[in-house]
Protein backbone atom coordinates (compact mmCIF):
# COMPACT_ATOMS: atom_id res chain seq x y z
CA UNK A 1 0.00 0.00 0.00
CA UNK A 2 1.22 3.56 -0.55
CA UNK A 3 0.22 5.22 2.81
CA UNK A 4 2.57 5.09 6.10
CA UNK A 5 0.87 2.76 8.45
CA UNK A 6 1.52 2.74 12.28
CA UNK A 7 3.90 -0.10 11.44
CA UNK A 8 6.23 2.94 10.47
CA UNK A 9 6.09 4.71 13.65
CA UNK A 10 7.89 4.77 16.74
CA UNK A 11 5.21 6.57 18.90
CA UNK A 12 6.91 5.34 22.49
CA UNK A 13 7.28 8.89 24.87
CA UNK A 14 5.87 11.02 21.52
CA UNK A 15 3.14 12.70 21.40
CA UNK A 16 0.55 11.60 18.51
CA UNK A 17 -2.11 13.89 16.97
CA UNK A 18 -4.67 11.26 16.08
CA UNK A 19 -7.74 12.40 13.76
CA UNK A 20 -10.34 10.41 14.67
CA UNK A 21 -14.15 9.85 13.71
CA UNK A 22 -16.47 11.09 16.32
CA UNK A 23 -19.20 12.41 14.43
CA UNK A 24 -21.41 9.64 16.76
CA UNK A 25 -25.39 9.80 16.95
CA UNK A 26 -26.77 11.43 19.63
CA UNK A 27 -30.31 11.42 21.64
CA UNK A 28 -30.84 12.87 24.69
CA UNK A 29 -27.19 14.52 25.37
CA UNK A 30 -26.25 10.24 25.61
CA UNK A 31 -24.57 8.38 22.21
CA UNK A 32 -27.30 6.69 20.48
CA UNK A 33 -24.50 4.54 18.24
CA UNK A 34 -21.29 3.71 19.04
CA UNK A 35 -20.28 2.34 15.55
CA UNK A 36 -17.42 5.00 15.05
CA UNK A 37 -16.45 4.74 18.36
CA UNK A 38 -15.75 0.96 18.30
CA UNK A 39 -14.26 1.51 15.11
CA UNK A 40 -11.39 3.88 16.36
CA UNK A 41 -10.40 1.83 19.65
CA UNK A 42 -7.45 -0.45 18.12
CA UNK A 43 -5.58 2.56 16.88
CA UNK A 44 -6.44 4.21 20.08
CA UNK A 45 -5.15 0.98 21.96
CA UNK A 46 -2.32 0.32 20.33
CA UNK A 47 -0.68 3.74 20.16
CA UNK A 48 -1.42 3.93 24.35
CA UNK A 49 -0.14 0.38 24.69
CA UNK A 50 2.93 1.39 23.08
CA UNK A 51 3.47 4.38 25.92
CA UNK A 52 2.20 7.32 23.30
CA UNK A 53 1.00 9.94 24.41
CA UNK A 54 -2.81 10.51 22.04
CA UNK A 55 -4.36 13.43 21.64
CA UNK A 56 -7.76 12.79 19.65
CA UNK A 57 -8.98 15.67 17.00
CA UNK A 58 -12.28 14.83 15.36
CA UNK A 59 -15.17 17.02 14.59
CA UNK A 60 -19.07 17.25 15.74
CA UNK A 61 -22.10 18.58 13.72
CA UNK A 62 -21.94 21.39 11.89
CA UNK A 63 -21.23 24.40 14.15
CA UNK A 64 -19.93 26.37 11.22
CA UNK A 65 -16.77 27.71 12.90
CA UNK A 66 -18.54 29.20 16.40
CA UNK A 67 -18.79 27.52 19.74
CA UNK A 68 -22.04 25.78 19.91
CA UNK A 69 -23.38 23.87 22.96
CA UNK A 70 -24.89 21.07 21.39
CA UNK A 71 -21.77 20.24 19.45
CA UNK A 72 -19.27 19.95 22.48
CA UNK A 73 -17.32 16.17 22.04
CA UNK A 74 -17.26 16.53 25.97
CA UNK A 75 -19.89 13.72 25.89
CA UNK A 76 -18.42 11.85 23.33
CA UNK A 77 -15.38 11.51 25.29
CA UNK A 78 -17.14 10.23 28.23
CA UNK A 79 -18.28 7.25 25.96
CA UNK A 80 -14.59 6.70 24.68
CA UNK A 81 -13.68 6.50 28.29
CA UNK A 82 -16.32 3.86 28.78
CA UNK A 83 -15.51 1.84 25.26
CA UNK A 84 -11.98 2.36 25.65
CA UNK A 85 -12.00 1.25 29.76
CA UNK A 86 -9.38 3.75 30.76
CA UNK A 87 -10.23 7.80 31.24
CA UNK A 88 -9.89 10.26 28.84
CA UNK A 89 -8.88 13.55 29.37
CA UNK A 90 -10.77 16.56 27.66
CA UNK A 91 -9.14 20.22 26.28
CA UNK A 92 -11.92 22.75 26.05
CA UNK A 93 -10.55 24.24 23.14
CA UNK A 94 -8.38 22.37 20.09
CA UNK A 95 -5.74 25.28 20.26
CA UNK A 96 -4.33 27.72 21.94
CA UNK A 97 -3.96 27.61 26.15
CA UNK A 98 -6.64 25.12 27.11
CA UNK A 99 -5.13 22.10 24.75
CA UNK A 100 -1.06 22.92 25.09
CA UNK A 101 -2.00 22.77 29.07
CA UNK A 102 -4.06 19.50 28.62
CA UNK A 103 -0.92 18.18 26.07
CA UNK A 104 1.64 18.93 28.30
CA UNK A 105 0.15 16.97 31.31
CA UNK A 106 -0.51 14.06 29.65
CA UNK A 107 1.87 11.17 30.47
CA UNK A 108 2.90 8.06 28.37
CA UNK A 109 -0.07 5.67 27.25
CA UNK A 110 -2.92 8.46 28.22
CA UNK A 111 -5.39 9.67 26.36
CA UNK A 112 -6.75 13.03 25.54
CA UNK A 113 -10.12 14.58 23.66
CA UNK A 114 -9.77 18.28 22.24
CA UNK A 115 -12.77 19.79 22.19
CA UNK A 116 -14.89 20.17 18.55
CA UNK A 117 -12.06 21.35 15.55
CA UNK A 118 -15.00 22.94 13.55
CA UNK A 119 -15.44 25.69 16.32
CA UNK A 120 -13.46 27.37 14.52
CA UNK A 121 -13.51 28.45 11.15
CA UNK A 122 -10.33 28.20 10.08
CA UNK A 123 -10.65 24.49 10.16
CA UNK A 124 -12.83 23.42 7.30
CA UNK A 125 -10.82 26.66 5.38
CA UNK A 126 -7.77 24.32 5.71
CA UNK A 127 -6.29 27.61 7.04
CA UNK A 128 -2.53 27.01 6.98
CA UNK A 129 -2.12 29.24 10.66
CA UNK A 130 -4.51 26.78 12.23
CA UNK A 131 -2.97 23.84 10.85
CA UNK A 132 0.16 24.88 12.20
CA UNK A 133 -1.16 25.12 15.81
CA UNK A 134 -2.72 21.88 15.59
CA UNK A 135 0.61 20.04 14.46
CA UNK A 136 2.74 22.02 17.32
CA UNK A 137 0.68 19.68 19.94
CA UNK A 138 2.38 16.62 18.65
CA UNK A 139 5.32 14.94 17.46
CA UNK A 140 3.23 12.75 14.90
CA UNK A 141 -0.06 12.82 13.11
CA UNK A 142 -1.70 9.46 12.68
CA UNK A 143 -5.58 9.83 10.49
CA UNK A 144 -8.01 7.06 10.95
CA UNK A 145 -10.77 8.79 10.16
CA UNK A 146 -11.51 7.90 6.28
CA UNK A 147 -15.20 9.01 6.26
CA UNK A 148 -13.33 12.90 6.52
CA UNK A 149 -10.60 12.26 4.27
CA UNK A 150 -12.55 13.54 0.78
CA UNK A 151 -12.44 17.33 2.93
CA UNK A 152 -9.11 19.09 2.45
CA UNK A 153 -9.47 20.29 6.49
CA UNK A 154 -6.70 21.28 8.80
CA UNK A 155 -7.47 18.61 10.97
CA UNK A 156 -7.38 15.95 7.76
CA UNK A 157 -5.16 17.26 5.41
CA UNK A 158 -2.84 20.48 6.14
CA UNK A 159 -1.31 19.04 9.99
CA UNK A 160 -0.77 15.99 8.19
CA UNK A 161 1.46 17.91 5.66
CA UNK A 162 3.07 19.21 8.53
CA UNK A 163 4.08 16.19 10.84
CA UNK A 164 5.60 12.64 10.10
CA UNK A 165 1.97 11.35 9.20
CA UNK A 166 0.58 7.84 9.26
CA UNK A 167 -3.09 5.82 8.35
CA UNK A 168 -4.38 4.47 11.34
CA UNK A 169 -5.56 0.82 11.61
CA UNK A 170 -9.04 1.35 10.91
CA UNK A 171 -8.13 3.63 7.95
CA UNK A 172 -5.40 1.40 6.69
CA UNK A 173 -8.07 -1.19 6.96
CA UNK A 174 -10.85 0.67 4.81
CA UNK A 175 -8.27 1.67 2.25
CA UNK A 176 -7.37 -2.19 1.82
CA UNK A 177 -10.56 -3.33 1.44
CA UNK A 178 -11.49 -0.48 -1.34
CA UNK A 179 -8.24 -1.18 -3.22
CA UNK A 180 -9.82 -4.87 -3.44
CA UNK A 181 -13.10 -3.41 -4.60
CA UNK A 182 -11.80 -1.28 -7.76
CA UNK A 183 -7.89 -0.73 -7.98
CA UNK A 184 -6.69 -3.69 -7.83
CA UNK A 185 -9.14 -5.78 -8.34
CA UNK A 186 -9.85 -9.41 -8.91
CA UNK A 187 -12.10 -9.49 -12.49
CA UNK A 188 -14.51 -10.38 -13.63
CA UNK A 189 -15.81 -6.94 -11.34
CA UNK A 190 -19.72 -6.58 -11.42
CA UNK A 191 -20.96 -3.05 -9.56
CA UNK A 192 -24.51 -2.92 -8.47
CA UNK A 193 -25.49 0.60 -8.14
CA UNK A 194 -29.33 1.71 -7.24
CA UNK A 195 -30.80 4.61 -5.26
CA UNK A 196 -33.76 6.78 -6.09
CA UNK A 197 -31.54 9.15 -8.51
CA UNK A 198 -29.22 9.61 -11.30
CA UNK A 199 -28.53 13.30 -10.86
CA UNK A 200 -26.89 12.25 -7.33
CA UNK A 201 -24.45 9.58 -9.09
CA UNK A 202 -23.51 10.69 -12.62
CA UNK A 203 -19.77 10.78 -12.09
CA UNK A 204 -20.05 7.50 -10.03
CA UNK A 205 -21.56 5.85 -13.17
CA UNK A 206 -18.88 7.35 -15.33
CA UNK A 207 -16.14 6.21 -13.37
CA UNK A 208 -17.60 2.71 -12.88
CA UNK A 209 -18.42 2.25 -16.84
CA UNK A 210 -14.86 2.26 -17.70
CA UNK A 211 -13.69 0.07 -14.77
CA UNK A 212 -16.00 -2.35 -14.32
CA UNK A 213 -17.08 -5.78 -16.67
CA UNK A 214 -20.51 -5.07 -15.87
CA UNK A 215 -23.26 -2.32 -14.27
CA UNK A 216 -26.23 -3.47 -12.30
CA UNK A 217 -28.51 -0.49 -12.76
CA UNK A 218 -31.49 -1.13 -10.10
CA UNK A 219 -34.05 1.58 -7.68
CA UNK A 220 -35.45 4.32 -9.14
CA UNK A 221 -32.16 5.50 -10.89
CA UNK A 222 -32.98 2.54 -13.16
CA UNK A 223 -36.34 3.94 -14.40
CA UNK A 224 -34.23 7.24 -15.36
CA UNK A 225 -32.43 4.57 -17.98
CA UNK A 226 -34.98 2.66 -19.13
CA UNK A 227 -36.78 6.08 -20.08
CA UNK A 228 -34.05 7.04 -22.18
CA UNK A 229 -34.33 3.81 -23.88
CA UNK A 230 -37.82 4.61 -25.03
CA UNK A 231 -39.24 2.13 -22.45
CA UNK A 232 -42.83 3.50 -20.82
CA UNK A 233 -42.45 3.16 -16.90
CA UNK A 234 -45.74 4.84 -15.98
CA UNK A 235 -45.25 7.38 -12.94
CA UNK A 236 -42.38 6.01 -11.48
CA UNK A 237 -40.09 7.94 -10.21
CA UNK A 238 -37.53 9.18 -13.11
CA UNK A 239 -35.29 11.78 -14.17
CA UNK A 240 -36.44 12.62 -17.74
CA UNK A 241 -33.97 15.49 -18.09
CA UNK A 242 -31.12 13.14 -17.39
CA UNK A 243 -32.24 11.17 -20.48
CA UNK A 244 -29.48 12.18 -22.63
CA UNK A 245 -26.99 11.64 -19.41
CA UNK A 246 -28.40 8.18 -19.17
CA UNK A 247 -27.65 7.98 -23.30
CA UNK A 248 -24.04 8.79 -22.94
CA UNK A 249 -23.42 6.31 -20.02
CA UNK A 250 -24.85 3.40 -22.18
CA UNK A 251 -22.56 4.74 -25.40
CA UNK A 252 -19.57 5.13 -23.10
CA UNK A 253 -20.60 1.07 -21.73
CA UNK A 254 -20.54 0.18 -25.26
CA UNK A 255 -17.56 2.05 -25.69
CA UNK A 256 -15.22 0.10 -22.73
CA UNK A 257 -17.02 -3.30 -23.07
CA UNK A 258 -19.09 -2.94 -19.58
CA UNK A 259 -22.28 -5.21 -20.03
CA UNK A 260 -25.22 -2.88 -18.51
CA UNK A 261 -27.25 -5.29 -17.04
CA UNK A 262 -30.89 -3.00 -16.74
CA UNK A 263 -34.22 -4.74 -14.88
CA UNK A 264 -36.48 -6.23 -16.82
CA UNK A 265 -39.01 -6.62 -14.95
CA UNK A 266 -40.71 -4.16 -11.90
CA UNK A 267 -42.95 -4.19 -8.60
CA UNK A 268 -45.76 -2.08 -9.57
CA UNK A 269 -48.15 -0.26 -7.25
CA UNK A 270 -50.58 2.65 -7.11
CA UNK A 271 -48.73 4.46 -4.00
CA UNK A 272 -45.20 4.57 -2.54
CA UNK A 273 -46.74 3.25 0.87
CA UNK A 274 -46.01 -0.22 2.92
CA UNK A 275 -48.27 -3.24 2.17
CA UNK A 276 -49.38 -1.12 -1.45
CA UNK A 277 -51.24 -3.76 -3.58
CA UNK A 278 -49.13 -4.49 -6.30
CA UNK A 279 -48.39 -6.68 -9.29
CA UNK A 280 -44.97 -7.39 -11.21
CA UNK A 281 -44.69 -6.81 -14.73
CA UNK A 282 -42.66 -7.13 -17.95
CA UNK A 283 -40.80 -3.62 -18.29
CA UNK A 284 -42.72 -3.89 -21.74
CA UNK A 285 -45.95 -4.08 -19.99
CA UNK A 286 -45.64 -0.87 -17.09
CA UNK A 287 -49.56 0.39 -16.97
CA UNK A 288 -49.67 3.84 -17.28
CA UNK A 289 -50.80 4.91 -13.61
CA UNK A 290 -48.01 2.71 -11.98
CA UNK A 291 -45.12 2.95 -10.40
CA UNK A 292 -41.88 0.44 -10.14
CA UNK A 293 -40.75 0.18 -6.30
CA UNK A 294 -38.72 -2.63 -6.94
CA UNK A 295 -36.99 -5.01 -8.99
CA UNK A 296 -39.06 -7.93 -10.19
CA UNK A 297 -38.36 -11.65 -9.78
CA UNK A 298 -36.47 -12.54 -13.43
CA UNK A 299 -34.29 -8.73 -12.84
CA UNK A 300 -33.49 -10.52 -9.20
CA UNK A 301 -32.26 -13.59 -11.33
CA UNK A 302 -30.40 -11.83 -13.80
CA UNK A 303 -28.49 -9.64 -10.44
CA UNK A 304 -28.10 -13.64 -8.76
CA UNK A 305 -26.26 -14.39 -12.06
CA UNK A 306 -24.33 -11.47 -12.81
CA UNK A 307 -23.07 -11.79 -9.08
CA UNK A 308 -22.34 -15.53 -9.56
CA UNK A 309 -20.51 -14.70 -12.79
CA UNK A 310 -18.27 -12.09 -10.48
CA UNK A 311 -14.96 -12.40 -8.59
CA UNK A 312 -15.40 -8.91 -7.15
CA UNK A 313 -18.70 -6.50 -6.39
CA UNK A 314 -18.93 -3.24 -5.35
CA UNK A 315 -22.29 -2.03 -4.34
CA UNK A 316 -23.99 1.31 -3.61
CA UNK A 317 -27.81 2.03 -3.25
CA UNK A 318 -30.76 -0.57 -2.63
CA UNK A 319 -32.08 -2.18 -5.83
CA UNK A 320 -36.12 -0.96 -4.69
CA UNK A 321 -37.72 1.11 -2.32
CA UNK A 322 -36.09 -0.65 0.97
CA UNK A 323 -37.81 1.05 3.38
CA UNK A 324 -41.45 -0.35 2.41
CA UNK A 325 -42.08 -4.17 2.58
CA UNK A 326 -42.44 -5.72 0.11
CA UNK A 327 -40.31 -3.17 -1.87
CA UNK A 328 -37.27 -4.37 0.04
CA UNK A 329 -37.69 -8.20 -1.75
CA UNK A 330 -35.02 -7.19 -4.80
CA UNK A 331 -32.08 -5.71 -2.38
CA UNK A 332 -32.94 -8.17 0.32
CA UNK A 333 -32.13 -11.48 -2.35
CA UNK A 334 -29.43 -9.89 -4.14
CA UNK A 335 -28.05 -8.90 -0.77
CA UNK A 336 -28.42 -12.28 0.69
CA UNK A 337 -26.82 -13.79 -2.43
CA UNK A 338 -23.44 -11.57 -2.78
CA UNK A 339 -23.42 -12.52 1.09
CA UNK A 340 -23.54 -16.44 0.89
CA UNK A 341 -21.28 -16.09 -2.33
CA UNK A 342 -18.51 -14.47 0.23
CA UNK A 343 -18.86 -16.26 3.27
CA UNK A 344 -18.34 -19.88 0.56
CA UNK A 345 -15.10 -17.86 -0.16
CA UNK A 346 -16.42 -16.97 -4.25
CA UNK A 347 -16.80 -13.59 -4.08
CA UNK A 348 -14.64 -10.45 -2.92
CA UNK A 349 -17.63 -7.80 -2.09
CA UNK A 350 -17.00 -3.98 -1.08
CA UNK A 351 -20.07 -1.48 -0.52
CA UNK A 352 -21.24 1.36 0.99
CA UNK A 353 -22.25 4.67 0.94
CA UNK A 354 -26.03 6.60 1.63
CA UNK A 355 -28.40 4.38 2.14
CA UNK A 356 -26.40 1.03 1.19
CA UNK A 357 -25.55 -0.14 5.03
CA UNK A 358 -28.91 0.62 6.23
CA UNK A 359 -30.16 -1.98 3.51
CA UNK A 360 -27.73 -4.35 3.96
CA UNK A 361 -28.14 -4.46 7.75
CA UNK A 362 -32.04 -4.45 6.74
CA UNK A 363 -30.94 -7.71 4.29
CA UNK A 364 -29.08 -9.17 8.25
CA UNK A 365 -26.15 -9.42 5.77
CA UNK A 366 -23.68 -6.57 6.75
CA UNK A 367 -21.25 -8.93 8.41
CA UNK A 368 -20.80 -11.05 5.91
CA UNK A 369 -19.73 -8.72 3.25
CA UNK A 370 -16.09 -8.49 2.60
CA UNK A 371 -16.22 -4.77 4.08
CA UNK A 372 -18.95 -2.35 4.29
CA UNK A 373 -17.98 1.59 4.63
CA UNK A 374 -19.66 3.48 6.76
CA UNK A 375 -17.83 6.79 5.54
CA UNK A 376 -20.64 7.56 2.86
CA UNK A 377 -19.41 10.92 1.15
CA UNK A 378 -15.66 9.83 1.08
CA UNK A 379 -17.02 6.08 -0.30
CA UNK A 380 -19.39 7.88 -3.04
CA UNK A 381 -16.03 9.90 -3.88
CA UNK A 382 -13.56 7.20 -4.23
CA UNK A 383 -16.53 5.36 -6.07
CA UNK A 384 -16.46 8.26 -8.65
CA UNK A 385 -12.62 7.68 -8.85
CA UNK A 386 -11.69 10.99 -6.97
CA UNK A 387 -8.63 11.40 -4.94
CA UNK A 388 -9.58 12.18 -1.55
CA UNK A 389 -6.77 15.02 -0.11
CA UNK A 390 -6.91 13.35 3.11
CA UNK A 391 -5.56 10.18 1.81
CA UNK A 392 -3.18 11.92 -0.64
CA UNK A 393 -1.94 14.20 2.32
CA UNK A 394 -0.71 10.46 3.82
CA UNK A 395 1.42 9.29 0.63
CA UNK A 396 3.26 11.98 -0.21
CA UNK A 397 5.32 12.97 3.30
CA UNK A 398 8.57 11.54 3.23
P1 LIG B 1 -29.79 6.82 -2.47
O1 LIG B 1 -29.68 7.64 -1.24
O2 LIG B 1 -29.59 7.58 -3.73
O3 LIG B 1 -28.97 5.56 -2.41
O4 LIG B 1 -31.33 6.40 -2.59
C1 LIG B 1 -31.94 5.58 -1.64
C2 LIG B 1 -33.43 5.73 -1.77
O5 LIG B 1 -33.86 5.32 -3.04
C3 LIG B 1 -34.19 4.89 -0.78
O6 LIG B 1 -34.86 5.74 0.11
C4 LIG B 1 -35.18 4.10 -1.63
O7 LIG B 1 -36.46 4.06 -1.08
C5 LIG B 1 -35.20 4.89 -2.91
N1 LIG B 1 -35.61 4.05 -4.04
C6 LIG B 1 -34.99 2.96 -4.51
N2 LIG B 1 -35.69 2.43 -5.52
C7 LIG B 1 -36.77 3.20 -5.71
C8 LIG B 1 -37.86 3.18 -6.63
N3 LIG B 1 -37.97 2.22 -7.55
N4 LIG B 1 -38.80 4.14 -6.54
C9 LIG B 1 -38.67 5.10 -5.60
N5 LIG B 1 -37.67 5.19 -4.71
C10 LIG B 1 -36.73 4.24 -4.76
Amino acid sequence: MMVRTLDDADVRGRRVLVRVDLNVPMENGRVSDATRIERILPTIQEIAGEGGRVVLLAHFGRPKGKRTVEDTLRPVGEELARHLGQPVAFAEDCVGEPAAHAVAALKDGEVLLLENTRFHAEEEKNDPDFAKQLAALGDLYVNDAFSAAHRAHASTEGVARLLPAYAGRTMEAELAALSKGLEAPEHPVVAIVGGAKVSTKIDLLENLVGRVDALVIGGGMANTFLNAIDIGIGRSLCEKSLAPTAQRILERARETGCAIILPVDGVVANEFKAGAPHHTYGVDAIPSNGMILDIGSQSVDRVKAAIDDAKTVVWNGPLGAFEIAPFDQGTVAAARHAAARTKAGKLVSVAGGGDTVAALNHAGVAQDFTYVSTAGGAFLEWLEGKSLPGVEALKTRG
